[in-house]
């Protein structure tokens, strides 16, 4: 079958007055790992219940493997979710966990067997069969809710913000085996998360929402490279954002008021005079305590105000002449020799100034 493996078209889900995703369209392919990301309450979890069939759309439709599905209940729908809380009965042991569904469909007792095995083995907890889910940690808990998520082989794993619970050192071993396990099977995942580090380490596409509304679809680096607005370039990774207006333009390259400074920038479909913001990551920009002779480099002049060291790299804030602040990073053993106080400038190749819209 070719085409997709989940289509939403044009979905909208309110509740009461309040509309908690606008018009959003995405399609999502066969063995793909799709992260929903956004702030707390964008509507990322409303999106994958009613994938779930847990939620029903306002409008709009949705289509798995080539079929609508959004009028079946989900027990109809070939997708299995994975809870932050694991949703684990706790009376049963973590082999009947994982069994429960295939007894549900009465499937036989030595299939049951060799396939709650097979899942207990993907997630390494062949050894843990007998311990019911208080005797178990946090991050095992997770893995028999996902193997009794896998166990009934679905085309989609939904995953709700999975690896929530977790403490940073076991959240981040997890996101390493979760990427591994989606790779060897080959299973769609559309996975939620507010973490923005978590979203660029595991997804092969990530669809930033903001308020219900799609901002962007598109592969982690391009969308840390080249957010296409100023929530995405604001909301994913630290970015310094200069605001101002087109004042000359050609095929290549676009000129830029911006607060006192000019700044060049790749061209894109903006007309002269319209308002734009441009947004340089605090990696792209280098310090000099001496202005660049190079044209293609931006530059622009301010005072240090602030290091604040981070390790292996330190954040330098410079206050620029208008005013506003500008951070930049520095390798902590290559400190430029200035301090509070001192005049120096800042700089960063054209292209790594991303004009984005509001
Ligand atoms: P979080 O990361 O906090 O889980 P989210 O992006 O997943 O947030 P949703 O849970 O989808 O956001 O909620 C989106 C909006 O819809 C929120 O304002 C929420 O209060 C509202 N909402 C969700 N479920 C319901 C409901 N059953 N009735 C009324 N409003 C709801």
């Amino acid at each position: 079958m070719l085409g997709p493996m989940v289509k939403l078209e044009h979905l909208v889900k309110q509740f009461g007055p309040q509309t908690v995703v606008h018009d959003l369209s995405l399609d999502i392919q066969k063995g793909e790992f799709l992260t929903l990301l956004g702030p707390s309450g964008c509507g990322k979890t409303t999106t994958l219940r009613m994938i779930a069939g847990f939620e029903h759309p306002s409008s709009g439709q949705i289509m798995l493997d080539g079929e609508y599905v959004h009028e079946l209940p989900p027990y109809e729908r070939d997708v299995n979710t994975v809870f932050q809380s694991y949703a684990l009965f706790p009376h049963l042991n973590a082999y009947e966990n994982v069994a429960f569904g295939l007894r549900v469909k009465k499937v036989s007792k030595s299939q049951i067997d060799t396939r709650v095995r097979k899942a207990l083995n993907l997630v390494q907890l062949e050894d843990f069969v007998n311990r019911k889910p208080d005797q178990l940690s946090g991050g095992q808990r997770q893995r028999i809710a996902i193997a009794r998520a896998l166990i009934n082989n679905p085309k989609v794993l939904l995953l709700d913000e999975p690896l929530g619970a977790l403490d940073q050192k076991l959240r981040k071993q997890m996101q390493v085996e979760l990427k591994h396990l989606q790779k060897q099977l080959g299973i769609t995942f559309i996975f939620v998360t507010h973490d923005q580090e978590e979203a660029l380490t595991m997804s092969d596409r990530i669809a930033v929402m903001n308020r219900g509304v799609l901002e962007q679809v598109d592969t982690p680096t391009v969308i840390y490279e080249r957010p296409a607005t100023r929530f995405v370039a604001e909301f994913i990774g630290e970015t310094n954002l200069l605001t101002g207006t087109v004042s000359a333009r050609d095929h290549q390259h676009m000129l830029i008021e911006c607060e006192g400074f000019q700044i060049a920038a790749t061209a894109l479909p903006i007309h002269k005079n319209e308002k734009v913001t441009v947004a340089i990551r605090p990696e792209k920009s280098v310090l000099s305590l001496e202005p660049s002779a190079d044209e293609r480099i931006v530059q622009i002049c301010g005072r240090l105000t602030e290091r604040i060291y981070c390790g292996g790299s330190t954040r330098t804030v410079v206050t620029l002449t208008n005013g506003k602040q500008f951070v930049a990073l520095e390798k902590t053993d290559q400190l430029l020799p200035a301090g509070a106080g001192d005049e120096l400038y800042v700089h960063w190749k054209s292209e790594h100034g991303v004009v984005v819209t509001q």
